[in-house]
């Protein structure tokens, strides 16, 4: 192979692609115990963009550090291949969603294979493939089976000329010319119709009877980012409270929700949605009400009067009844009591309605003014019966005990989860519809139920796929028809990790045992945005598995990493954009060494392309000291300060990369090489180079950069004649103990920063001499005691040390020094003064003088008496 001045990926990809798959590097042997390090698979909806490839190059990074570590790592990939991008596509291209979804991944494979993921494809697996698919149907049995799938009414979108259900991406913004009636969402994607709304028959998974343990499970995710986990929170947000029961007048009771039962005494009025049965009924009765109620549009007033009352039970008083649209028919009971008092949304509809406001909540410190807003917070009760004077906390739970018209009740702002899609390009219900007998199960030995050809139509292709639809009932054996909903593509990526362990497996859906001693995956990295939807199906998942006996695992995900997003011009790049950018630029590698060099994972970014080319210039800086010292430099065999102060930062280096890779910064990792980099081209012109160290420092500065980097590493790791592939190779540990690794650094970094500034700041042209003196011993133990020592009785401390008070008066003005809170931890006496000597030489290079390091006593008194730990005393000639 030739090799050039410059590195050019693209000229050695191919040979490299070619070495790894001959020897199988990235393949799994050992199934015993791997690390499973795992992406989040992409739709395969066109080409990679900057997030998957932001995604991947941390999950590759961390898998290669990891197995260079010396674990198994298990490191798979695959298509998240169903949805409605493929039926979009097809409609657009005139095509059909299979050969669509085939040539994405064809592309998508071949652009991870050009960025250097070194990915297990043995395992590769497409949820669109029946072999796959056939394990969502089977799950459907056995959730059926096991009580946790649901048939019934939800609204849907409707396009009435297209005669078929919209998915939400499907209703668009209307055409210039056309205005839509007010309360009309959108138009159809397809023929520009007004969509309307239905109420169809639909599938659901009952994610509900597992919230309450959805949600204290997330106490124990420590592993994952509390964002994520405070939103799911939120997203099951359960409250706890009562329901009470409101006698309304010629109707009968109304059941409210309330998490704040003490507070009824407030209560001024009682309203209920316009979905609720009490506004249906009077809605039969009175046109104003029926106006409020069936309008779609945006209402002009916050409620309407009933005319109605209800008896609040603890008062027995009479209270209006209203409809208002701010309470929602599917949250609690879809009815309140009001509380303008100590409700803020029921503060204002009382406002708007000009309804009292009573206060029945005294705040324990300083006061309420409700005419402004409603106090929310806990206090003492006022006005409030047998309970005035009770604390509000104490008052919740007796009020509900006494009041026969109260129950305790908790509520979740979590849904079922609806799986009915009416779309082709999913996973086909294994359902018929039978007149006599209903919705049946499809027997598990006619799954698969396959996907019938696709054909162009306006609507839903499995309806026009008659001879699919028609069939007989298993269990009566008369005329039946298939169910024509898909499923949710959220069911395909909610077990897929588990279907990588075993993916050829075709008598189950993933082998139990690796299953049990697999799971939960160790590191899942992926885009925040799936905060809620996927990452909770997840969690659901593995639990209803447990409970229909295939898993023993109910958690999933060990860690989780959350990637920000790449953004340009401050909006996120999207497929489209990203292309536009030309990511490819300057070649795949370095996008892929820019995008972790940017930020630390979590957060978001710009795509700057002064910063690509940093990442350009960082490559191509490492590839020459290589390529330069492969043509062969002179080289020596010496063993002085310089040699000391490489090895040492050698040590250093791995030290704190080694940390940075293990706590995915992936950035600061990178900086780490950049600034080896450096320092060894700065050691290469300073002198001729030990042939040893310098050799050692090449090869630690590769295997350092192997996990963001593997083509440049492999290629020159080659260039070394080092022995085998880098991806092989072992993480370097260091030599000797490092854990004072940033004292030294900084030592070094303040001297060379106090040099700079009085060469400066004197103006010394051509500085002869440099000369460091090292503080005398007695500073290190009065430094070391004041360390100890409270911060009141510092200065005694220190002084009642013999070795310092004899010192005096320069003894007592340092310890007066030293008199502040949290002073950080400092090298030894020793350990300075050999790191300074070992580092002089960066000082001797880099001003062209002769440096010196001396201890106190041989040096000057007055330089002496300026020395500090930490801070050595400078003079220069
Ligand atoms: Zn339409
Ligand atoms: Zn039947």
């Amino acid at each position: 192979m030739h090799r050039g001045r410059t590195y050019d990926h693209e000229s050695v990809q191919e040979f490299w692609q070619y070495r790894w798959n001959q020897e199988d590097v990235y393949e799994l042997e050992d199934l015993e115990d791997p690390l499973y390090v795992l992406g989040m698979f992409p739709y395969t909806s066109g080409n990679l963009h900057m997030g998957h490839v932001r995604n991947y190059a941390i999950t590759d990074a961390y898998a290669r550090f990891k197995r260079m570590q010396g674990h198994e790592v298990l490191h798979p990939m695959g298509w998240d291949a169903f949805g409605l991008p493929a039926e979009n596509a097809a409609h657009e291209r005139a095509t059909d969603p299979q050969s669509w979804t085939d040539s994405c991944i064809a592309r998508m494979r071949e652009e991870m294979e050009t960025m250097g993921f070194g990915y297990d494809w043995s395992r590769e697996i497409t949820t669109s493939e029946p072999d796959y698919y056939r394990w969502n149907q089977q799950f459907f049995r056995e959730f059926y089976k096991e009580g946790l799938v649901d048939y019934r009414g939800a609204e849907v979108n409707w396009c009435p000329d297209c005669e078929t259900v919209l998915a939400d991406a499907q209703v668009v913004d209307p055409p210039a010319d056309v205005d839509l009636d007010p309360g009309t969402e959108g138009v159809c994607w397809r023929c520009d119709t007004p969509v309307e709304t239905r109420e169809l028959d639909q599938w659901f998974f009952t994610i509900t009877d597992y919230a309450e343990e959805l949600l204290t499970g997330l106490n124990d995710l420590d592993g994952w980012p509390d964002s994520v986990t405070e939103m799911q929170r939120n997203w099951i947000g359960k409250r706890e409270g009562a329901q009470v029961a409101f006698e309304v007048g010629g109707y009968g009771p109304v059941e409210v929700f309330t998490a704040r039962p003490e507070t009824i005494h407030g209560a001024t009025y009682l309203a209920v949605g316009p979905g609720h049965d009490l506004a249906r009924e009077l809605a039969g009765e009175d046109a104003t009400v029926a106006e409020y109620v069936e309008t779609d549009e945006e209402r002009e007033t916050a409620g309407i009067p009933t005319g109605r009352t209800a008896t609040n039970p603890a008062t027995g008083e009479e209270i209006p009844v209203y409809v208002a649209a701010y309470v929602l028919d599917d949250v609690g009971t879809g009815a309140v009591m009001g509380v303008p008092g100590h409700n803020e949304r029921d503060h204002e509809f009382a406002t708007a309605m000009d309804l009292p406001v009573r206060q029945v909540v005294e705040p324990a410190s300083g006061s309420a003014d409700l005419d402004r807003e409603a106090y929310t917070g806990e206090g003492e009760l006022l006005d409030s019966g047998a309970y005035t004077g009770r604390s509000t906390e104490a008052a919740r739970s007796e009020i509900v005990d006494d009041l026969d018209a109260a129950e305790p009740d908790t509520q979740y702002r979590l849904r079922d989860w609806l799986i009915s899609r009416q779309r082709y390009w999913g996973t086909p219900i294994p359902i018929v519809h039978c007149e006599e007998c209903g919705p049946v199960l499809v027997p598990e030995d006619d799954l698969p139920i396959e996907l019938p050809e696709f054909v162009q139509t306006r609507g839903n292709p499995l309806d026009e796929a008659t001879d699919w639809t028609e069939t007989t009932c298993p269990e009566c054996g008369g005329p039946a028809e298939r169910e024509t909903d898909t499923m949710d593509t959220f069911v395909d990526s909610s077990w897929y990790f588990l279907r990588f362990l075993s993916p050829d497996r075709e008598d189950v859906p993933f082998d139990p045992d690796l299953a049990n001693e697999l799971l939960p995956v160790d590191v899942y990295v992926g885009g925040k945005e799936h905060a809620v939807l996927h990452l909770l199906y997840i969690r659901f998942f593995a639990r209803a598995l447990a409970d229909i006996g295939l898993l023993e695992h109910r958690e999933p995900v060990d860690r989780l990493v959350n990637q920000g997003t790449v953004l340009h011009g401050g909006r996120k790049m999207s497929d489209t954009e990203g292309n536009a950018i030309a990511p490819h630029e300057y070649g795949a590698e370095t996008t892929r060494l820019f995008v972790l060099s940017a930020a630390h994972p979590n957060r978001d970014f710009d795509w700057a392309a002064k910063d690509v080319g940093e990442a350009y210039d960082l490559q191509q800086g490492i590839y020459s000291l290589v390529y330069e010292y492969a043509e062969g430099i002179q080289l020596a065999d010496r063993d002085g300060p310089a040699e000391r102060y490489l090895d040492r930062e050698l040590d250093r280096a791995v030290a704190a990369a080694t940390e940075d890779y293990d706590s995915f910064r992936i950035h600061q990792a990178i900086d780490e090489i950049r600034r080896l980099t450096r320092l060894l081209g700065r050691y290469r012109a300073y002198d001729t180079p030990d042939a040893e160290t310098y050799r050692a420092g090449l090869k630690t500065l590769l295997r350092l950069l192997a996990p963001v980097a593997p083509y440049l590493a492999e290629e020159c790791w080659n260039m070394l004649q080092a022995d085998r592939l880098i991806v092989e190779t072992d993480w370097p540990t260091p030599a000797s103990d490092i854990e004072a690794y940033d004292r030294e650094r900084t030592l070094v970094t303040t001297v060379r920063d106090d040099v700079r500034d009085i060469v400066e700041t004197a103006g010394i042209d051509d500085p002869e001499r440099v000369e460091l003196v090292v503080a005398p011993d007695w500073k290190y133990t009065a430094y070391e005691t004041a360390r100890e020592a409270d911060e009141e009785s510092i200065v005694s401390a220190v002084m009642s040390d013999e070795t310092v008070r004899q010192h005096g008066e320069a003894a007592e003005s340092y310890a007066q020094s030293l008199q502040r809170e949290g002073l950080e931890p400092i090298l030894s006496r020793a350990t300075e003064q050999a790191e300074l000597e070992r580092a002089s030489w960066l000082l001797e290079d880099e001003f062209d003088a002769a440096v010196e390091v001396r201890e106190a006593s041989d040096a000057d008194d007055e330089l002496a008496a300026r020395a500090e730990p930490g801070r050595p005393a400078i003079y220069i000639s």
